[in-house]
């Protein structure tokens, strides 16, 4: 007998992912919610994937990789994940997806938005097909924030100084974001310089680049005033803005690289 086809979506504590969850979690009940964990994650990702099991009634699937992120580094030489090498994703997300899927066939649900132009992941597994419901009904991020605030959900805490999801120490993040992890997280910051630092042939590799993350702190009040003077900018120019999106803006505006599509959606 030929096995159902599975309906899979992941969420990432992120808000485009979480917005899928409530359009789609009435339309298809048998969907299989899953959020890759790296162990490495901010309290308050778990704390929003909780309020998202209790407002919409879901069950989420954690997946763990067998060893974890410190295990890998020492595998990988000691060497940081980067934007140029992102053995993480891999190591962390996409093989323990992978096995959570098998050889099953499943349609993977993706939180794409009409108004982004990049891709989610795909796997190179023919068994699993993405879709892009946002895409295909042409919803916007306004269309996702209003569906999160009429479901009692909202954004996730970190939203007021952090626009993505992922690891607490993410290289994707940008300078104010460091800043602000130290401000509201000192000892993950800690912990994030002391993997700079404990290289055991003196090697140097740092999260950002040019730089490392206490030359980076140093730099703060220059780093907290011009992020000052960019939001001022943005208010100005749109002052209905809500401060979310235009904290997201700014941010882009610092550093649009597209960052890992399997952590921050
Ligand atoms: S969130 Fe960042 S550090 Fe974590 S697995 Fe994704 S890319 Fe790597």
């Amino acid at each position: 007998m030929t096995k159902p086809v599975r309906h899979i979506m992941g969420l990432s504590g992120g808000k485009d992912s979480t917005a899928l969850a409530v359009l789609l979690h009435k339309e298809i009940p048998e969907m299989e919610y899953f959020f890759c964990d790296t162990g490495k994650e901010l309290q308050e990702t778990y704390d929003y994937l909780e309020k998202i099991k209790a407002r919409l009634g879901i069950k989420i699937k954690y997946l763990s990789p067998e060893k974890g992120f410190d295990h890998w580094l020492e595998v990988y030489d000691g060497y940081l994940p980067s934007p140029r090498s992102r053995w993480c994703t891999k190591q962390l997300k996409i093989i323990p997806l992978e096995k959570f899927i098998g050889d099953d066939e499943a349609v993977s649900y993706v939180g794409i938005r009409a108004d982004e132009n990049r891709d989610g992941y795909v796997s190179t597994k023919p068994n699993l097909k993405p879709v892009y419901p946002f895409k295909e009904r042409g919803m916007l991020k306004a269309d996702i924030i209003r569906l999160l605030e009429d479901h009692g959900l909202g954004l996730p805490d970190y939203y007021q100084w952090r626009s993505r999801s992922g690891c607490f120490f993410c290289f994707f993040q940008r300078k104010y974001e460091w800043v602000m992890l130290h401000e509201k997280h000192p000892d993950l910051f800690a912990e994030a310089v002391r993997y700079e630092q404990e290289h055991k042939d003196g090697r140097k590799y740092t999260w950002t680049d040019g730089e490392t993350l206490l030359e980076l702190l140093e730099r703060k009040q220059e780093i907290l005033e011009s992020h000052e003077r960019s939001i001022q900018r943005e208010t100005q120019k749109a002052p209905n803005k809500p401060l979310s999106e235009v904290l997201s803006g700014v941010l882009d505006e610092e550093d649009d690289t597209l960052p890992c599509l399997m952590c921050h959606l």
